[in-house]
């Protein structure tokens, strides 16, 4: 996936939760995005909050959003939640801060800065950060398969030298091929190619139900962003 495609679907969210590490603990806010370009996904906040201090002390951050919502309604008949069509993103990565020269420059010429470039002048504390590196995930939801046949579909990403990882559980060579765990996967994600059977990553949700079932323990769980 390209940058701008990565930042589209987590502006479309609306904002996004980010979340710092400082003294071991994880710190969530919720936050609005302001830009991107070839350096990478452009966020801010002032010089006088634990944000700012937290990236000087470490710049490792997530974020995280969902579209169109979270919320669950209940189907009667069934007493199950119910998810309209949607996905979230998240990603984990490293942030650095960007000077105001640079971001009054690029709101010359374009628009998604422009409002970074005027808030420079308006809040002297200001201060940008790109997020220039990271890896993540586009988790496609459709558990009711409205519109395919297969609830998930994941799709990963990386930019600024990060190598993207595979999602899901993984069969091993001690795989028998009985075909219990195919059978069981309500995810359509495991398919026979020749004589074994494979976990299609992108589909796989990792719900651990082949995990389980396997008699002969064939299965590795998932281990990785
Ligand atoms: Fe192979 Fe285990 Fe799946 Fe059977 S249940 S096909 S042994 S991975």
């Amino acid at each position: 996936m390209k940058l701008k495609e990565i930042y589209e679907l987590f502006e479309r969210t609306g904002c996004v939760t980010l979340n710092t590490v400082s003294g071991g603990e994880p710190h969530p806010r919720i936050i609005h995005l302001n830009g991107c370009d070839d350096e990478g996904i452009y966020f801010r906040t002032m010089i006088s909050k634990p944000f700012y201090r937290h990236l000087m002390e470490n710049p490792s951050l997530s974020l995280c959003g969902i579209y169109p919502n979270g919320m669950a309604q209940l189907d009667e008949e069934s007493g199950s939640p119910y998810f309209e069509p949607g996905y979230f993103i998240r990603l984990i990565g490293e942030a650095r801060t960007v000077s105001p020269d640079v971001i009054t420059e690029k709101g010359k010429t374009d628009l998604r800065f422009k409002t970074a470039a005027h808030d420079l002048t308006a809040y002297p504390a200001m201060i940008n950060f790109v997020i220039h590196r990271a890896r993540g995930e586009v988790f496609d939801y459709d558990f009711e398969k409205q519109g395919r046949d297969h609830k998930i579909l994941r799709t990963r990403f990386s930019f600024g030298g990060e190598e993207p990882t595979v999602a899901g559980c993984r069969i091993t060579d001690k795989c028998t091929a009985c075909g219990k765990c195919r059978k069981n996967c309500t995810f359509k994600a495991i398919e026979k190619r020749g004589d074994r059977y494979q976990i299609i990553p992108e589909r796989c949700d990792a719900c651990g139900t082949c995990f389980k079932g396997c008699p002969v323990q064939a299965i590795e769980p998932a281990n990785n962003l």
